[in-house]
């Protein structure tokens, strides 16, 4: 099992700076106009496509890599090119862990390249969890799955909202209650194939930040789907349903959210947490070098400590939250388990750095950060969603704060 290590090796750094080439050739010079024009940047993933940037097999190979860190390298340095663009090329990754960590081996062979298509035919998929009164209480989920024993098919009806890619995708992976009486513990996950009837977009939203990135409901009106398309088949389910319902009899009431699914929110927030580095990393480093050549009072303003005390703390912020999110990574890929929630830990603190040092950023740029001739207007609006989805900061606390006290806290 590989020990844990703080820097990248000789192929890594290679596979880095490639990726870096690209956000910044391709994705630095498009930015701007996709944030304006708030559409799906379909050039760009082709872009990537044709490069293998975009495909299952680069996202496999940084998958596997043993020591846990080729997924957080490259999410930070696309991120670090457009986060909104970042998103249009990585967003597709939540629905494939979604398949990877629950579905069949025949599954993940038949779904992940439909995901991705390929670079003559590009597609993207969705994962769809959020309802409009499931946010962070997953437990309130309504989508409702019904087994039709004598097609072998499953019925989904009900409405997602805030899906990434949603509608637009050729794989939408839903998540559905199929028993009511077990809160989180009842849900479900569930492949549905790309042309399947009953599967619409509902709304699209006009965004904050990450604009290029496709956000929209999904609604689902008695969508039909083979067995075959459960995740984990249908023995898998009824198994851990049985078990459910004999912890929820022992606990002497509904169980509300399970471990597996906890483990699996542990295990992908770093990554998530690896965009708000890049994020945070690409309006630090404009900063510095406005700083350094911005001239007031006869002399660059990185001259006085209340500018460059800042860098020094931006800087120092975001050195230490890619620390946790390696670490996380790191303990994902090696099966360590995260006893105090370590991967939450990452996530957390590498949204707010987001958050916080691209504030900062816009400060230093004084006047001119405010326009949007410069890119940390954008870089702030596209950082405010990293305390919010994938967890809010608050959720995060919560999760951190169970497990490291084993109190209930709510
Ligand atoms: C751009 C975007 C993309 C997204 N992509 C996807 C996607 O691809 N798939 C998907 O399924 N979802 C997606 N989401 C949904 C996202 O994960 C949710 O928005 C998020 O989980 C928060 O849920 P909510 O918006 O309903 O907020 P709420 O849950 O209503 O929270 C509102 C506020 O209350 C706070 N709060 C709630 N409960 C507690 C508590 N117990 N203690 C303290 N504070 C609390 C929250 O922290 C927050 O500040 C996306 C959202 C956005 C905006």
């Amino acid at each position: 099992m590989p020990e844990f290590v703080m820097e990248l090796d000789e192929d890594q750094r290679g596979v880095r700076d490639w990726i870096h080439g690209f956000a910044a050739d391709v994705m630095r010079p498009a930015a701007a106009e996709w944030d304006e024009r708030e559409e799906f940047p379909w050039p760009v993933v082709q872009e990537a496509a044709k490069i293998g940037l975009y495909s299952l097999d680069f996202y496999a190979q940084q998958f596997f890599d043993p020591t846990g860190l080729g997924i957080p390298m490259t999410l930070e340095e696309l991120f670090w090119g457009d986060a909104g663009l970042g998103l249009a090329i990585a967003g597709t990754g939540l629905a494939a862990i979604g398949v990877l960590t629950s579905g069949t081996d025949e599954q993940i062979g038949t779904w992940l390249p439909q995901m991705y298509g390929d670079a003559g035919d590009v597609k993207v998929a969705a994962f769809c969890s959020s309802e409009p009164d499931a946010g962070s209480d997953v437990s309130a989920m309504r989508t409702r799955a019904v087994y039709d024993e004598a097609r072998d098919e499953w019925v989904i009806n009900g409405t997602k909202t805030w899906a990434t890619n949603g509608g637009i995708a050729n794989v939408h992976v839903v998540v559905a209650v199929v028993d009511p009486s077990l809160g989180s513990r009842g849900h479900a996950s569930f492949i549905v194939p790309p042309g399947t009837a009953g599967l619409s977009q509902g709304q699209k939203f006009k965004k904050h930040g990450i604009r290029a990135s496709h956000t929209a409901e999904v609604v689902l009106d008695q969508v039909r789907v083979p067995g075959s398309c459960l995740l984990g088949g249908k023995e898998k389910l009824d198994e851990r349903l049985a078990r459910a319902r004999e912890r929820a009899r022992g606990a002497g009431g509904t169980a509300n959210s399970s471990n597996a699914a906890m483990a699996t929110f542990e295990a992908s927030r770093p990554a998530v947490g690896a965009q708000a580095v890049g994020i945070a990393r690409a309006a630090y480093e404009t900063a510095l070098d406005y700083a350094r050549t911005r001239v007031q009072f006869g002399r660059p303003i990185i001259d006085n400590q209340g500018v460059a005390f800042q860098l020094a703390d931006m800087r120092t912020r975001i050195d230490a939250a890619r620390l946790l999110v390696w670490r996380a990574s790191w303990m994902a890929t090696t099966g360590r388990p995260f006893t105090s929630a370590e991967g939450s830990m990452s996530k957390l603190f590498a949204g707010e750095t987001a958050k916080t040092v691209t504030a900062q950023a816009m400060q230093i740029l004084g006047g001119n950060g405010f326009t949007r001739e410069y890119p940390v207007e954008r870089m702030h609006r596209d950082a405010a969603i990293y305390t919010v989805f994938e967890g809010t900061s608050e959720i995060q606390r919560l999760v951190i704060a169970r497990a490291v006290s084993g109190v209930p806290i709510r």
